[in-house]
């Protein structure tokens, strides 16, 4: 007769060998896949229920994937092909919800991955929505607007058959913002008709939310407030370093000096800048919003600023927060050396699993403080919920509505995922604490609707 921990590692090296047999070529969705279940023996020690009822092999498979064909013509009137990926992961607690990613480097696995991770998210935001993941291999880059609109209706086109308010609700992600949400939101309304709740991360002016723009970087740092709260500490007067400058990074960079710190490099996918008298934020908006330019171009317009190809991880400064905001595996093991040995006490991730396994074993080891993706980048599909609530009462809070709601969700998944490893008795392990909360409350829907 097995006992209940025997059983659970036999559990789980069942689901990792299945997974390795299914999906051999899908690494980054192995990946986020082994990163979860690393966490997941202390909860099925004390659930065995859970095993028995095999959740976590029904968890690891998408409800659904959905992949088409996404055919444009370019400003030459040259033919194109793209691939296009929907996948609904899970709606076990509410329709599914996550962005879509526009990058040449868009395939099932990191869609798998990014649907999977997005699942546990969604569910630390205590808000009533499931996980999907979704996007093309069409590179936005060097694109005309003419070109991004026709393919932005062309996904839209076929993407509209399977998406919906109560249903799937898709935003942005790398290489998806404002401008392709119009477009997409535009095509899906001519097609369907007027349904706000079908995208978030609309504009202002046609139902979309004041502060999402702004929730993944803002949340990010009201989340690592609070990491820094329990060391009796705060942003101000620290030095952080920032990866990206999109999206996520540029909020970040805004709401880290509105608290004190000072950001001294920013980054791009060829390089990056560093600027010791801190990040001029209006610079890297001008260049990355308006003109859709290079990081290079601020070392060049700053006086002062340096520019270096590579990866910023490879820096040599001394500085205390670490916020990789680009993309994933970003971090490996050699970064994680780098960045600790720059004396970094503190890495909180806004771009989602930018730190491999090998990495997150190096801040262990040095005893890092370290905010998982799905924790700390949580505030972006939160207010992104929220837009969805104020599309279907047909009205709009103000900013600080807004604002304040987001710093409160961060507060709850903070104090959620801490107070789990706690009761774990895993100390400050926020990543099990995030995993084994987010999980729970996915497994219990699950069992409560049967076979599903
Ligand atoms: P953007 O497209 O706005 O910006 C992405 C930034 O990351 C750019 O600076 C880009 O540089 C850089 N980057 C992209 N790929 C690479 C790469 N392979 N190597 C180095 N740098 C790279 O995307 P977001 O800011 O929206 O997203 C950033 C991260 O945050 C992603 O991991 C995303 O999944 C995650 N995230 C985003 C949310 C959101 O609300 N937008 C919500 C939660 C998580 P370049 O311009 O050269 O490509």
């Amino acid at each position: 007769m097995l006992n209940n921990m025997e059983e659970t590692k036999i559990y789980i090296k069942s689901i990792l060998e299945k997974i390795n047999n299914r999906d051999p070529y899908q690494p980054e969705f192995k990946e986020a896949v082994q990163n979860f279940l690393n966490t997941m023996e202390p909860v099925l020690d004390k659930h065995p229920e859970y095993i028995h009822e095999n959740i976590l092999e029904r968890i690891i498979e998408p409800e659904r994937a959905i992949q088409f064909r996404v055919p444009w013509i370019d400003d030459k009137g040259q033919y194109q092909i793209n691939r296009g990926f929907r996948v609904q992961f899970n709606s076990a607690i509410g329709p599914y919800k996550g962005g879509l990613r526009f990058h040449p480097t868009v395939n099932l696995s990191i869609i798998k991955f990014l649907g999977f991770e997005q699942i546990f998210k969604n569910s630390l935001t205590g808000l009533p929505i499931g996980g999907g993941k979704g996007g093309s291999d069409f590179n936005p880059k060097g694109k005309s607007d003419n070109e991004i609109m026709r393919f932005c209706q062309s996904f839209m086109t076929e993407l509209s058959k399977y998406i919906g308010p109560d249903l799937d609700v898709p935003a942005g992600d790398i290489g998806v913002g404002g401008r392709e949400i119009g477009y997409m939101y535009g095509q899906y309304k001519r097609l369907k008709g007027y349904q706000a709740g079908v995208l978030t991360g609309k504009g202002i002016s046609y139902g979309g939310s004041l502060i999402r723009p702004e929730a993944t970087g803002f949340g990010l740092i009201y989340y690592t407030e609070e990491m820094l709260n329990t060391l009796n500490d705060s942003f101000k007067n620290k030095k952080v370093v920032i990866s990206g400058s999109g999206n996520v990074a540029i909020y970040a960079v805004e709401k880290v000096h509105e608290l004190g710190g000072t950001v001294l490099a920013v980054s791009d996918s060829n390089g990056y800048i560093v600027d010791t008298n801190g990040i001029d934020l209006s610079v890297v908006k001008q260049i990355k919003e308006v003109e859709r330019g290079r990081i290079k171009e601020y070392a060049e317009r700053v006086k002062g600023a340096k520019y270096h190809e590579g990866s910023v991880w490879n820096l040599d400064l001394k500085y205390d927060i670490a916020l990789p905001c680009a993309t994933q595996n970003e971090i490996g093991e050699k970064e994680a050396r780098k960045i600790t040995d720059n004396g970094v006490k503190l890495v909180a991730e806004g771009a989602n699993m930018p730190s491999t396994p090998e990495a997150i074993q190096i801040y262990k080891q040095n005893n890092l403080l370290y905010g998982p993706a799905k924790a700390a980048n949580a505030g972006g599909v939160a207010v992104s919920a929220l837009e969805m609530s104020q599309n279907s009462m047909r009205l709009s809070w103000s900013s600080k509505e807004v604002d304040d709601k987001l710093k409160e969700i961060m507060q709850n998944i903070f104090k959620k995922s801490a107070e789990t490893a706690h009761a774990y008795g895993l100390g400050n392990d926020y990543l099990s604490g995030a995993n084994i909360a987010g999980f729970i409350k996915v497994a219990e829907a699950m069992r409560s609707q049967g076979l599903v």
